[in-house]
C-alpha cells in the first residue's frame, strides 16, 4: 500500500485496514477476525451489516439523500423526531437533528444560552458540569468536559466552565457515608458552586448521566440526579443530560435518566442514535424551551449543512424500530446481567481489578496496582494503550483509557457490545480480555522488575 495521506489519530503506528463487518465480527485486510466488544466507542449497538438498516439506507437514497433543512424537512426526519419525541422523556416535545455528539452537546449549550436571551434573563452566563466528564471536542464540549489532559493545550482557547465532583463512588465515596450520603454531599457541593457564581448567572448544569468515556462507566448513586433535578429548578437553572453514549438503550432502557427518576431541560443522543450506520445526533429538547423559541425570536441562531441529513435519519430510524420490533431492550438487561455475572467471574477476585461497574450492556472495569490501596499503575506504562493493542492482537476489541482517577493517572477497560450479543459471544469477549489484561499487566510489573 501506498504510504497513507489520511491524518490518523495517532501519527506513529500503522492501523489494520477493516475491510468487512457483520454481526459483532469486524474483519481486517489480512483476515483477521475480531469481536466487537465495545461498537467502536459504544456506537454499533446492533453490530455490524444489519440486513434491515442497510435495507433502509438503500431506499432512502434511492428517493432523496440530501435537501438543505433551511429549505425542506423531509419525510423522514419528521418521522424519526416523532419517534424519538414518542419514547422521550415527560414534556419533551421536538428533536434538533445534528451530525455526532459534540455537534448535540454545541447546539444544546447554544440552546440554553438563547433560551435565557429569549425570556428575558440574558445575564445568564455560566455553565457548570463535572471534573473527568466526556462531552465532546469541539471547543464548547471541551469547555464543558472536565478531562485535565484533553483541556490542556486548548485552554486558551475555551469559556470559563466551574467544574465540580463526578458522581464516583469507588474512589471518592468515604466509608462512613451511605451511597444515598454521598450524593447528596455532591449535591451540597453543587449548591456551593452555584450560590458562589451567583444563582442568577448559571445557565445549566450539564452530566452524563452514566459517565462514559474519561472515567469508564460512573454509574450515578441512587439519589444523586434527583438532588440535583431539584437544585436546578429551585435556582432557574437548567439541567442537560449527555447521553451520547449511555443513551439510546445502552443502559437497558432507552434513556438512561430513567432509571434515576428524572428528566432533563434538554437531552444530547448520538452512538447508539444510529448505530455507527450513518453520523447522527440529536438534542431532545423540552416544549417549554421551545415554545420560548417560537413566542421570542422565531428561530434558533444556529446550524449546520448537514442538520437532519435524510439518510442519516433513515438509518437512525431503520436502528429504533430494530430495537423496538426485537424487544432489544429487555435483551439488554438480560445479556447486561450476564456480562455483569461473566466479569465478576473472571475479575471478581484479580489483584489489579479494583472495580467492576456498569448497566445494561455498559461496563468498566478499573485496574489497579493494589486493590487495597486503590493505588493505580504508573501512568508511563500506559497500561490501557498495551490492554487495547493485546485485546486486539487476539481478536477483541475493546476500548480502554487512561487518567481514570484525574485525567492523568488510573486505567480502565469500557466494554460496550451490541445488543445482538450472544451469551457464548460475551463468554469470548470476556475470556479474551482477561488473558489481554493479564499479559499487559505481566508486562508492566516485568518493566517495575528491571
Ligand atoms: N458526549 C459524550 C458523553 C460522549 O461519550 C462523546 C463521545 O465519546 C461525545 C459527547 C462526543 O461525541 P462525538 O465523538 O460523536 O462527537
Amino acid at each position: 500500500m501506498n504510504p497513507t495521506r489520511v491524518f490518523h489519530r495517532q501519527l506513529r503506528h500503522d492501523l489494520p485496514v477493516a475491510v468487512s463487518g457483520q454481526g459483532i465480527t469486524l474483519t481486517d485486510a489480512q483476515g483477521k477476525t475480531y469481536l466487537d466488544a465495545s461498537g467502536g466507542a459504544a456506537v454499533s449497538c446492533l453490530g455490524h451489516g444489519h440486513p434491515d438498516v442497510l435495507a433502509a439506507m438503500h431506499a432512502q437514497i434511492d428517493q432523496l439523500a440530501y435537501a438543505h433543512t433551511s429549505f425542506f424537512t423531509t419525510e423522514v426526519a419528521e418521522e424519526l423526531a416523532s419517534v424519538l419525541i414518542d419514547n422521550a422523556p415527560a414534556g419533551m416535545s421536538h428533536a434538533y437533528f445534528v451530525s455526532g455528539g459534540s455537534e448535540a452537546v454545541e447546539a444544546a449549550l447554544k440552546m440554553a444560552r438563547q433560551y435565557f436571551v429569549e425570556i428575558g434573563q440574558p445575564q445568564r452566563r455560566h455553565f457548570i458540569a463535572r471534573r473527568q466528564s466526556y462531552h465532546g471536542n469541539t471547543l464548547g464540549a471541551l469547555a464543558v468536559g472536565g478531562n485535565a489532559w484533553r483541556r490542556e493545550q486548548f485552554k486558551p482557547l475555551l469559556i470559563d466552565v466551574a467544574h465540580v465532583s463526578p458522581c464516583y463512588e469507588y474512589r471518592e465515596r468515604r466509608e462512613d457515608e451511605t451511597p444515598e450520603q454521598y450524593g447528596q454531599r455532591l449535591v451540597a457541593e453543587l449548591e456551593s458552586t452555584i450560590e458562589r457564581l451567583g444563582p442568577e448567572s448559571v445557565m445549566a448544569f450539564v452530566a452524563e448521566t452514566v459517565g462514559g468515556a474519561t472515567a469508564g462507566v460512573l454509574v450515578p448513586v441512587p439519589g444523586y440526579f434527583k438532588g440535583v433535578r431539584e437544585l436546578c429548578d429551585r435556582h432557574g437553572i437548567l439541567l442537560i443530560l449527555d447521553e451520547v453514549m449511555c443513551g439510546m438503550g445502552r443502559t437497558g432502557t432507552l434513556h438512561a435518566c430513567e432509571q434515576d427518576g428524572v428528566v432533563p431541560d434538554l437531552l444530547t443522543i448520538a452512538k447508539g442514535l444510529g448505530g455507527g450506520y450513518q453520523p447522527i445526533g440529536a438534542v431532545l429538547a423540552q416544549g417549554k424551551l421551545v415554545e420560548a423559541f417560537r413566542r421570542g425570536s422565531g428561530l434558533f441562531q444556529h446550524g449546520h449543512t448537514y442538520l437532519g441529513h435524510a439518510v442519516a435519519c433513515a438509518a437512525a430510524l431503520a436502528v429504533q424500530r430494530v430495537i423496538e420490533r426485537d424487544g432489544l431492550l429487555a435483551q439488554v438487561r438480560e445479556r447486561g446481567a450476564q456480562l455483569h455475572g461473566l466479569l465478576q467471574q473472571a475479575f471478581g477476585d484479580h489483584p489489579h481489578v479494583g472495580d467492576i461497574r456498569g448497566r445494561g450492556l455498559f461496563w468498566g472495569i478499573e485496574l489497579v496496582a493494589d486493590r487495597a490501596s486503590k493505588q493505580w499503575f504508573d501512568p508511563k506504562h500506559k497500561l490501557h494503550a498495551s490492554i487495547k493493542s493485546k485485546a486486539m492482537a487476539n481478536g477483541v476489541l475493546v476500548y480502554p483509557m487512561g487518567g481514570t482517577v484525574d485525567g492523568r493517572s488510573g486505567d480502565h477497560v469500557l466494554l460496550a457490545p451490541p445488543f445482538i450479543s450472544t451469551p457464548g459471544e460475551l463468554a469470548q469477549i470476556v475470556e479474551r480480555l482477561a488473558g489481554a489484561i493479564d499479559l499487559a499487566i505481566a508486562q508492566a510489573d516485568a518493566q517495575l522488575v528491571s
